[in-house]
């Protein structure tokens, strides 16, 4: 079975790796994404391209290897979460997300809410835990995460009639974190 399979694909590419705030392994950040999905419903291709979110963007998997071993589908929803170029600074990496989400599929803008929602529950739960001290881990301070996280929810719901529970689940964490 597939979800199983990459369960086990993603478990030994993050292997090593570790969040970089809390320090815990990095494989829970992309069961928790899968784990959303699976709870709101969606099927298996969004919550197999859940657990390999990351992969393009983390470790030496790469899209082609992915399409092979998971199919198109999931190969495609993987390539709308990832970010193409490391080496350009963080503005344009992040520009660039807000930017190709805006005319994502709804599939691929699930995907991509759930990894945000996961990520914007940490940031809020490390920022109570470690206080301001917490953006000493990222790259930009919290006014640019704001931004960031903002451009991302405008882009997720542009041209929805309606928005799907998960995207009202991130309004509301975006809510909390903007103050
Ligand atoms: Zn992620």
């Amino acid at each position: 079975m597939d979800l199983l399979k990459a369960i086990t694909y993603a478990t030994e590419k993050h292997d090593g790796q570790r969040r970089k705030v809390d320090k815990i392994p990095y494989i829970s950040h992309p069961y928790r994404v899968s784990m959303l999905l699976a709870t709101e419903g969606y099927d298996k291709e969004i919550v197999t391209a859940g657990l390999l979110h990351d992969i393009v963007e983390d470790t030496d998997g790469t899209l082609d290897e992915i399409k092979s071993l998971f199919g198109e589908i999931v190969a495609e929803l993987v390539q709308y979460a990832s970010e193409p170029d490391k080496s350009l600074p963080w503005e344009k990496r992040k520009q660039h997300t807000i930017t190709t989400i805006k005319h994502a599929p709804l599939a691929a803008k699930i995907v991509v809410c759930a990894d945000k929602v996961d990520n914007l529950t940490s940031i809020i739960e490390n920022e109570k835990q470690l206080g301001s001290k917490v953006w000493n881990s990222f790259k930009r301070d919290k006014a640019s995460q704001q931004w960031y996280y903002t451009g991302i929810y405008e882009s997720l719901i542009h041209g929805l009639q309606e928005q799907p529970p998960l995207i009202n689940q991130f309004k509301k964490l975006l809510d909390q974190f903007n103050g």
